[in-house]
């Protein structure tokens, strides 16, 4: 669905439309096994321009095959009727008419309902970002098939890659560090300098000598160690430690190393 959505991207690389399809069938199938009538979304008619208009809210419930059978309780007044309103399940007069960005109406209902504790409108998917999504675009170009540890990957600390088979992960902070510590696997390098503060960097799925040494001097670069003399670099692949020579790469680098 995400490598070749039928319905096209959003502004990044979020299928929305087919997402919601996805979700949906997913939902669908949950509602048949558990003995349920119909199924029913907070969408609003309009509240994402490309997502939630009426041609794309019918486009979803027809992909997801449950055609009749979603409600959506907000907006149900602006759309046609469903099989659970047709059969007297649920009560049209009592569904509501809102449309739009805005979220006023929810915001009172929420009041009325005395719900206070509920999430905020702005983000949450990743898909929708811009940085995630240049690195997945990287990930579906260099690889063919790859893991949930690889997505989960892309989440933590700077890419860059160095040829079409390597890249490298560069710890920002401790906690990255400590993130891509957790998630090395065997056959990945990993490199810290000696002797000075600095970012752990992971090579997932290893690299060659050369490929290695570059990315010392990208670590070199990243940590407090001198930048205008050699230094030591501990490379350890499947828990074997080895020791490079290396001296940081330049403070500015090519724009293209960046992912
Ligand atoms: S924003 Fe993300 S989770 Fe939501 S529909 Fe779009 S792709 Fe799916």
């Amino acid at each position: 669905m995400l490598r070749h959505p039928k319905y096209g991207y959003g502004s990044n690389m979020n299928p929305c439309i087919d997402c919601h399809a996805l979700m949906l069938r997913e939902a669908g199938r949950v509602m048949e096994k558990e003995g349920g009538d119909f199924l029913f979304t907070g969408e609003v008619l309009g509240q994402r321009p490309m997502s939630q208009n009426k041609s794309a809210l019918r486009v979803v419930e027809k992909e997801s095959g449950y055609e009749g059978r979603i409600l959506r309780p907000l907006s149900a007044k602006l759309l046609p009727e469903t099989i659970p309103e047709r059969e007297g399940k649920v009560a049209r007069e009592k569904l509501l008419n809102i449309r739009g960005r805005s979220r006023k109406r929810q915001m009172e209902l929420a009041k009325t309902y005395h719900i206070r504790d509920y999430l905020s409108p702005a983000g949450g998917c990743l898909l929708t970002e811009p940085i995630f999504s240049r690195r997945l675009r990287d990930l579906f170009q260099q690889r063919g098939s790859f893991g949930i540890r690889d997505i989960e990957l892309l989440k933590v600390g700077r890419h860059l890659r160095l040829s079409a088979d390597v890249k490298v992960i560069v710890g920002r902070h401790a906690e990255d560090n400590e993130k891509i510590s957790r998630m090395a696997a065997p056959g990945d390098d990993l490199l810290r300098v000696k002797g000075y503060p600095g970012p752990l960097l992971l090579i997932p799925s290893g690299g060659g000598l050369e490929d290695v040494k570059r990315a010392a001097s990208l670590c070199i670069r990243y940590s407090d160690a001198p930048k205008d003399e050699a230094v030591t670099v501990i490379w350890t692949r499947d828990g074997r430690e080895q020791e490079v020579q290396a001296q940081s790469c330049p403070r500015s680098l090519p724009p293209e190393l960046m992912i």
